[in-house]
């Protein structure tokens, strides 16, 4: 998302307007995501889908950025002539705009080409760029104006995306790239080695989201917690304080942490913070044998998860907890599966993405010999689903009869307004539109696995801060 926000900032600047659907666009760039093969294959078919827009617009731009296009870039560009251009995510994003700049001047050529003549060979007699972004900006050994360098790192740093009627929410990367190698996951070789951005480059980025009605500020990173400030050696706490004492109202989330790297100084931040930083921690577990987080890499057995769980709960105030869970690593026995549903239900996380394993080339995981069935695998999933819907259900009751300060996000398909709390609950409730993008608290009526039901209060006397919650 902050990849995503970063570019549509850098169009938006360039003139460019985001459009509701693909039928109105001239540019369609496809950031993708390969940490699952699923991921990858709604890619190829929303692809085919593509084609007939591009036969009905010749001068139609079709790009695909991102992490697929990393390690299939020869292959796309192969199997799909129609597209107009295949930049992976090690791409230097500066390069990378320098040249969608020129793409959207020959863009609005060929429109005017188009307009004036409805001539389509005209549109064809324009020559078109190199469809390597990186093979045609070293061919080219292009010079990027200082403008250009100046404003790609500003995009490669996130923006905002604030769809028409909803908050303003902002995603800056931190970092990009990751050292940790888990045997199961791409992104290493997707994204290349761990990078961090200057800490005075970040709080500058955050105070202008702020100051330009952003609401909400969720800092990316593969790994949140391993940033070192490339200038100072700052670490993530020091971040973290440094952004909460920017001037304004707004909530500052941030993705991912790992467990092996959490320390005691990052939640003491958060607790130090309340109404800027919210008490929400994402905590991959992954598994809850000792013996799969070896073999995944993880480099922490359970135990040590559980005792960082304690430590987050004990420093935080009312934190609210949640994870990813892998199940069906390669050689992961009914015994070990079942550690992950007894450590899942003893943590009672607030939320949970859980998968059954997806094998992707290039990870260590790819060779190791697997021995579960895919039924077994499935059947380990709904078990264990249904063991985290259960928790959440849990988890979300300790709210009913309590106030929240929540962010209201938009209005739902149910004409109700929808609100998250700091624990990143979504909240429903009656009222008015003129509401979002404002923090308003709520009285919590009812609790349900995926949502509160709340009534708006009025009295600021009336709130009972999430903070203030007992763990
Ligand atoms: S920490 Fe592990 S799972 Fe997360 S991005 Fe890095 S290699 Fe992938």
């Amino acid at each position: 998302m902050a990849d995503s926000a970063g570019i549509a900032s850098f169009l938006e600047g360039l003139g460019c307007v985001q459009v509701e659907s693909e039928s109105q666009a001239d540019l369609i760039i496809i950031n993708t995501c390969a940490i699952r093969e699923k991921a990858e294959q709604k890619l190829y078919s929303y692809l085919g889908e593509l084609v007939d827009f591009k036969k009905n617009l010749p001068y139609l731009k079709i790009g695909i950025i991102g992490c697929v296009a990393s390690y299939r870039k020869q292959e796309m560009l192969k199997r799909f002539e129609y597209i107009s251009f295949v930049s992976g995510a090690r791409d230097e994003r500066t390069t990378f705009l320098t040249y969608l700049a020129d793409v959207i001047v020959q863009l609005q050529t060929e429109k005017q080409f188009f307009s004036a003549t409805a001539l389509v060979d005209d549109v064809a007699t324009v020559v078109p760029l190199e469809r390597d972004v990186k093979a045609a900006m070293s061919e080219r050994n292009a010079i990027i104006p200082a403008r250009l360098i100046k404003e790609g790192s500003q995009a490669a740093m996130g923006g905002t995306l604030a769809p028409v009627g909803e908050v303003k929410r902002s995603f800056i990367n931190i970092t990009t790239g990751c050292n940790n190698y888990c045997t199961f996951c791409i992104v290493p070789f997707t994204r290349g080695k761990e990078t961090s951005y200057p800490l005075e480059d970040i709080v500058l980025r955050v105070t202008h989201e702020v100051a330009a009605g952003a609401k909400e500020i969720t800092l990316i990173g593969q790994n949140v917690n391993s940033y070192t400030c490339p200038e100072t050696g700052a670490r993530f706490a020091a971040l973290l304080e440094a952004v909460a004492q920017i001037p304004g109202e707004f909530w500052v989330r941030y993705v991912s942490p790992h467990p092996k790297d959490m320390t005691r100084d990052v939640l003491e931040a958060m607790a130090r913070y309340p109404e800027k930083l919210c008490a929400w921690c994402h905590f991959p577990l992954q598994s809850g044998s000792s013996r799969i987080l070896e073999l995944m890499n993880r480099t922490y057995t359970k135990e040590e998860y559980l005792a960082q769980v304690a430590l987050i709960r004990a420093l935080v105030p009312g934190v609210s907890l949640s994870t990813d869970i892998i199940v069906g690593f390669p050689g992961e026995t009914h015994e070990e599966y079942l550690e992950t549903r007894e450590v899942s239900a003893q943590v009672g996380f607030d939320m949970a993405y859980s998968f059954v394993y997806s094998r992707r080339k290039y990870t260590k995981a790819y060779s190791m010999g697997d021995t579960c069935s895919a039924e077994e695998k499935a059947g380990r999933l709904a078990d264990l689903q249904e063991v985290l819907r259960a928790g959440s259900l849990v988890a979300a009751q300790r709210y009913v009869g309590k106030n929240l300060r929540v962010l209201v996000e938009k209005r739902g398909a149910n004409g109700k307004l929808l609100a998250r709390s700091s624990g990143n609950h979504r909240v429903v409730f009656d009222g008015d539109a003129l509401l979002i993008g404002t923090f308003v608290e709520v009285h919590v009526v009812e609790a349900g696995q995926s949502e509160l039901r709340g009534e708006l209060i009025s009295s600021p006397l009336m709130i009972f801060s999430e903070h203030g919650l007992a763990a």
